[in-house]
This record gives structure tokens, C-alpha cells and sequence, in this order.
């Protein structure tokens, strides 16, 4: 089976970019952010904190999480409940940002993660992938951008879903997660060995797909 890893910070355009490669290959665009939502979003739902790790072992204790693949489209299901739109909100996007900081829960979803990798033809998108989860990932991506104009993407896409935002709320929250996902102990968001760095900022996406395309082509042909 062949992947391709894609880390970075929130809002870099991984999974846009990520979801177009994997449909220009024919592998399945697997969004690994989606497992620490979906974790995150049932602690909140269940008023649990989200930094206690005692507490959040609890919860994960006969919690069954799975990715289906509908139409090559990820789908989350927690306990058979499909949470996929539910996942999506920015109190979520905090708590998943806190619960990842905890090693039970980065265990919890480690196997989960490389098992859809071996069955699978995959481009993978997260913090950790070239790092932890697939370190013999065939290609590895780490993507960035200026976080005022990640901040800037998040805005417009919120308000082009109708969601009322505030720019700088937005940007605060994003260098929040930034600092928290790149100064945690286990798994911090940092550039693998051997991975190519690509710095968003100022291109069109049609620019940063074609970028992409690119490295994976020349990549997957060595
Ligand atoms: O990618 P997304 O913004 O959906 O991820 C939500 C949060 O999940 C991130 O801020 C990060 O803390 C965590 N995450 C992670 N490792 C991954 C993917 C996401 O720690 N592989």
C-alpha cells in the first residue's frame, strides 16, 4: 500500500489539498483531525474535561470510534452514530486541540489509524503522521502557512457556511492551537526527517494543489 502524509497547522490547507490529491490518485483522503473531534466532541457532550486525562480515559473506556468510507467520502461514527457535521464547530475544534495533548487518547487512536494505511492506498492529513503514525510514508508533506492568513481562510470559510465569525477570535484560537499542538510532549506538530516543507502563504489554492501535485508525482515515481 502506498501513503501520503500531510502534516501542519491548523488552516494550512491540508485537507482541501489533500482530499484533490487523493481523488487525482484514486487513494482515500483520510482526515485525521476528524478522530480528536470526534473525542473531543463527546467530552463535550458529556461535560468532561478535556484536560483531565483520569476523566477522559474514562469516557474512552467503551467508545468505539470509525471511519466509513462513503463514496471514497470519510464519514466519523462514534458508537454508530454518525457525528461527521457535528465535529465542526470551533468549541470543538478547542477540544480536540486539548484532548490530543493527552498520551491515553493518542494511543487510543494510534492502531485505528494505521490500520485504514494498510488496507488502504492513502493521503493521511494531521499533526503527527510522517512523525508517528506512518514514518515510511512513501511521500511526506508538511505544509504551512502565515497564521493571519490561515486565520484569514478560516474566517471566509466560516462566513461562507453562514457561520457568524470574528477575525480576530478566529486568530486567536488558531495560535492557541498552534502553540498547544507544537509544544505538547507527546507527538508535537513539527516537520518530520525527509519531509518537504511547502509555505502556502499568498497562493491561490489551484497554485498550492498544482505545488502538491507535483511533489507527490516526482516522489511516487523514485
Ligand atoms: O486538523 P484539525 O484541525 O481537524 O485537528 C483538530 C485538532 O486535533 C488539532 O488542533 C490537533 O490538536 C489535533 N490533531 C492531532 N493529531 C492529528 C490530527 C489532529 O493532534 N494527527
Amino acid at each position: 500500500m502506498r501513503a501520503i502524509a500531510i502534516d501542519g497547522p491548523a488552516g494550512a490547507g491540508k485537507s482541501t489539498i489533500a482530499r484533490k490529491l487523493a481523488g487525482e490518485l484514486g487513494y482515500i483522503y483520510v482526515d485525521t483531525g476528524a478522530l480528536y473531534r470526534a473525542i473531543g466532541y463527546f467530552c463535550l457532550s458529556r461535560g468532561v474535561d478535556v484536560k483531565d486525562e483520569t476523566a477522559v480515559m474514562g469516557v474512552l473506556v467503551g467508545l468505539h470510534i470509525e471511519l466509513r468510507f462513503v463514496d471514497m467520502e470519510q464519514r466519523v461514527f462514534l458508537n454508530d452514530q454518525d457525528v461527521t457535521a457535528k465535529i465542526r464547530t470551533e468549541a470543538v475544534s478547542m477540544a480536540a486541540s486539548a484532548v490530543s495533548a493527552l498520551p491515553a487518547v493518542r494511543s487510543f487512536l494510534l492502531d485505528l489509524q494505521r490500520d485504514i494505511a494498510a488496507q488502504n492506498n492513502v493521503v493521511m492529513d494531521g499533526r503527527d503522521i510522517a512523525t508517528v503514525i506512518l514514518p515510511n510514508a512513501d511521500v511526506k508533506i508538511f505544509l504551512t502557512a502565515s497564521p493571519e492568513e490561515r486565520a484569514r481562510r478560516r474566517y471566509e470559510e466560516l462566513i461562507g457556511k453562514g457561520v457568524s465569525a470574528d477575525y480576530a477570535a478566529v486568530l486567536a484560537d488558531l495560535k492557541k492551537r498552534d502553540y498547544d499542538d507544537s509544544h505538547r510532549e507527546v507527538a508535537p506538530l513539527k516537520p518530520a526527517e525527509g519531509a518537504i516543507l511547502v509555505d502556502t502563504t499568498g497562493n491561490e489554492l489551484e497554485t498550492s494543489i498544482k505545488i502538491l501535485s507535483n511533489i507527490v508525482k516526482e516522489n511516487l515515481d523514485k
